[in-house]
């Protein structure tokens, strides 16, 4: 049986449609599930909690949903206070936690069958109640997975500052208004930040201001109404074709070698990787710049200064 593999394109840091994409890959296969038992083995991916404190909390616990904060992918785990069958006494105490993921660079879920062969880069491993394992696997080691309690998490790490999410009613247009009337920096790296705009990565903050019509240089406190109107559309928009359009359906989660996220989405980028190439607007040739190791892509002529 081959395995489920949830990956992502090596070169490219995950953004937060391919999050999204491995969200709804994971819940599809591991909500309702019971962790049997847990290992570790590489203790820094788990830091602070220790591997000892981490298997005993999530041993016996079950899986309630799979949810995302930003680029976090949210594992919810549930703990005692299930009732045996028929009786009507209180529950136990219940203990609910989240186990939260960054993908960062190679990070990657896989879901293997017990016959399966554990990947080189397996860095922890969950064996469920059916016999399968969910193995997070990390080549370069950059992954990030911290056991938090639920109650606690708005106050972790890394997930607390994070600005609200895209498709939430907190992220609109006067939001934006007044995320980018505060600040000085250029658009293309306040888009980045994720603690003032969530959901943009390099590839798709230079899809959303191609489509928006605005140059990415420009500073973001001198964007007038009208544009940051178009480009809070814009954002949507993008983010949305990503999640929803028929690249889900390109990536076959049963192939062993996996189908990169990446090559997935790559067909409906407009500008991202397109250096030289003609504008599907106007036809003037994209342009790339690079800037502490980041390339933006923009059209000179329809992204005017
Ligand atoms: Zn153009």
């Amino acid at each position: 049986m081959p395995a489920l593999l949830l990956c992502a394109k090596l070169r490219l840091m995950p953004e937060l449609p391919e999050v999204e994409h491995v969200v709804r890959a994971l819940r599809r296969v591991v909500v309702g599930r019971r962790i049997v038992a847990t290992e570790v083995t590489l203790p820094k991916l788990i830091w602070p909690t220790s591997a000892s404190a981490f298997k005993r909390k999530l041993k016996d616990s079950r899986i309630t949903e799979v949810s995302r904060r930003g680029k976090f992918i949210l594992i919810h785990i549930e703990k005692g206070g299930a009732l045996p069958h028929g009786r009507a006494t209180a529950p136990a105490r219940t203990s609910e936690h989240v186990v939260a993921v960054h993908l960062r660079m190679t990070g990657k879920f896989l879901y293997l069958s017990a016959d399966d062969e554990l990947p080189k880069h397996a860095r922890a491993i969950f064996y469920l109640d059916n016999d399968r394992r969910l193995v997070f696997s990390d080549q370069r080691k950059f992954g990030v997975m911290k056991l938090v309690a639920k109650s606690r998490l708005s106050k972790t790490k890394g997930i607390g500052e994070l600005a609200p999410e895209p498709f939430s009613d907190d992220f609109n247009v006067s939001y934006l208004k007044d995320t980018l009337a505060r600040s000085r920096r250029t658009l293309k790296t306040l888009l980045l930040d994720q603690t003032r705009v969530l959901g943009l990565g390099n590839i798709y903050a230079a899809e959303a201001l191609f489509r928006a019509g605005i140059n990415p240089f420009k500073v973001s406190s001198e964007l007038s109404m009208k544009r940051v109107m178009r480009l809070h559309a814009e954002i949507l928009e993008v983010l949305r074709d990503a999640i929803s359009d028929s690249s889900t359906s390109r990536i076959d989660l049963e192939q062993p070698d996996g189908v990169s996220y990446g090559e997935a989405f790559e067909r409906f980028w407009q500008v991202y990787e397109r250096e030289g190439e003609p504008c599907i607007k106007c036809g003037t040739r994209i342009r790339r710049m690079t800037h502490g190791g980041r390339s933006t892509y923009w059209c000179p002529k329809c992204q005017r200064r």
